[in-house]
């Protein structure tokens, strides 16, 4: 398949789990990818093995969290490929505790990535992708923002902000041809979720109906239709991609 031929996206929090499968999927869907990411060596890890793919490659290092370093990614994208038709805002993390252990910077450190890293991005690229009268926005968020978790009302707070963010951003940018979603996984096997005990798993398996963890490409499959021409006509939604935890 080469349908996003031509087409420049940009993952950020791609060096590993859910954000690399999505820039491998768009590579073998023909699409000239950027991978980001904190981590130099395995940034260069994916970049080499996306090339291998065979379609044009950029690894910017970069802390979404840190406006800056947002705005660079971005701009390093434009200067490399001319434009940016898609930006995935994958780039997450958890700092989980009970609220009354919780300590303020494990608040802020989870708020600064998820939530700020995801505005920061969408700052960044706007200008771009009103001067070209279109674009495509996806934001990773989490069946924790809708559901909440015990543990984890940073992480909560931080994915429940980015479908507020999600719905806004969508009504602001419909006029010029933007389109912005949010995909909201349910519990995917990736090193996110690998800290978790046997016994933590088959309980939360018990909760899924679908009887099964998710995969890092049942969710990639799912951003690559929102970015795709058939999905065109969607926007301001959240799509959960959770074995049907949520419904
Ligand atoms: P991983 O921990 O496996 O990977 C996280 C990725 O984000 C890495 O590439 C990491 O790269 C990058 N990252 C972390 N912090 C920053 C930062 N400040 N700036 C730039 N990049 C950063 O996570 P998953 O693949 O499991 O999760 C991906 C997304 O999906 C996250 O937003 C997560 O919240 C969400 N999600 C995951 C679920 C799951 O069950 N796994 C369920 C629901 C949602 P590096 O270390 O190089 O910076």
């Amino acid at each position: 398949m080469s349908d996003f031929q031509g087409k420049v996206v940009v993952v950020t929090g791609s060096t590993r789990g859910i954000g690399a499968e999505i820039a491998r999927q768009f590579a073998h869907r023909g699409a000239s990818v950027v991978v980001s990411g904190r981590n130099q060596e395995k940034l260069q890890e994916m970049e080499r093995e996306l090339k291998e793919i065979g379609v044009p490659v950029l690894a910017v290092a970069a802390d979404v969290g840190k406006a800056d370093q947002a705005q660079n990614l971005i701009q390093q994208a434009i200067q490399t490929f001319g434009r940016v038709d898609v930006l995935v805002n994958n780039a997450g993390i958890t700092r989980d505790n009970l609220l009354m252990r919780m300590k303020e910077e494990e608040w802020d450190q989870v708020i600064e990535t998820n939530l700020k890293g995801t505005f920061n991005c969408i700052k960044a690229v706007t200008r771009q992708m009103m001067k070209q009268r279109s674009g495509r926005i996806i934001n990773i968020t989490s069946v924790v923002g809708q559901m909440g978790n015990a543990g984890q009302a940073n992480y909560a707070a931080s994915k429940a902000g980015i479908i507020g963010l999600t719905k806004s951003v969508a009504k602001e940018l419909a006029s010029r041809n933007i389109t912005c979603n949010a995909v909201a996984p349910g519990f995917i096997e990736t090193d996110m979720t690998a800290v978790l005990g046997e016994n933590v798993k088959e309980s939360l398996q018990a909760q899924i109906p679908l009887g099964r963890l998710g995969t890092v490409s049942d969710v990639a499959k799912v951003v690559c239709f929102l970015a795709s021409e058939d999905a065109a006509y969607i926007t301001g939604q959240v799509i959960n991609v959770d074995g049907g935890m949520v419904m």
